[in-house]
């Protein structure tokens, strides 16, 4: 079975047919989520649904615009074992919100510390300070989703216990393909990014990885025990 640990389908025209399609191939889906408002839209559309999962997300580029849904997070927080998409992004995109993204990310992080979750986090040119702020709550069960961050602060990630989610498109880039190398096969999960990402093909990373559905699957089981 495939494992897709980082997925937009709730941006997706027709979630619906998507996530059906993924349950009758026995694909496992996490859906990550911008906003806890869609978060609460969505997830009672998934009971019945065996292997697609929806996680309570404020990504970093809408945190400044969306400080009033603080609350919604914390009310729904024990609805999902699963969260994200969260982080920080201070790239040219974000730069500007870059206190707003700290504050909002600080709640967050407080809110869950105590809870037992798995975590899809967005570091985007923030990694050191995401990584930073990770560990003062010591926060455990992160996956960084498409690491495209320094090099020389991979084996401090690993060190947290923390996994990587690799999708088609960084085994089409030369940097991401240099990032692949440095991660051991033991904390990988394969994702999409759909429909943001255009490269989705999961068999290509696991090719590139030279790793069996299996040992994503096994990854990923391991991860799932840290919710006990
Ligand atoms: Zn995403």
């Amino acid at each position: 079975m495939i494992i897709d640990s980082h997925c937009h389908f709730d941006m997706m025209p027709n979630p619906e047919v998507y996530i059906r399609q993924k349950e009758i191939m026995g694909d496992i889906v996490i859906g990550v989520t911008n906003l806890p408002s869609h978060f609460k839209m969505g997830y009672t559309q998934l009971n019945g649904f065996k292997h697609i999962r929806l996680a309570l997300g404020l990504h970093p580029l809408l945190a400044a615009g969306n400080k009033n849904e603080l609350l919604l997070f914390k009310h729904l927080i024990d609805k999902t074992s699963y969260i994200g998409e969260i982080g920080l992004d201070f790239s040219r995109e974000g730069y500007a919100t870059k206190d707003d993204q700290l504050a909002v990310l600080s709640e967050v992080l407080s809110a869950i510390r105590d809870k037992k979750k798995i975590v899809s986090v967005h570091s985007r040119k923030a990694e050191k300070e995401l990584l930073a702020l990770l560990c003062e709550y010591e926060i455990e069960n992160v996956v960084f989703h498409w690491y495209s961050g320094p090099i020389g602060l991979i084996p401090a990630i690993l060190e947290q216990g923390y996994y990587f989610s690799v999708n088609e498109a960084m085994c089409l880039s030369k940097n991401g393909r240099a990032i692949i190398e440095k991660i051991p096969r033991e904390r990988v999960l394969t994702e999409t990014d759909a429909p943001y990402n255009e490269r989705t093909d999961i068999r290509v990373v696991l090719k590139q990885l030279n790793m069996t559905e299996q040992d994503v699957y096994n990854n990923f089981k391991r991860l799932l025990a840290g919710l006990k």
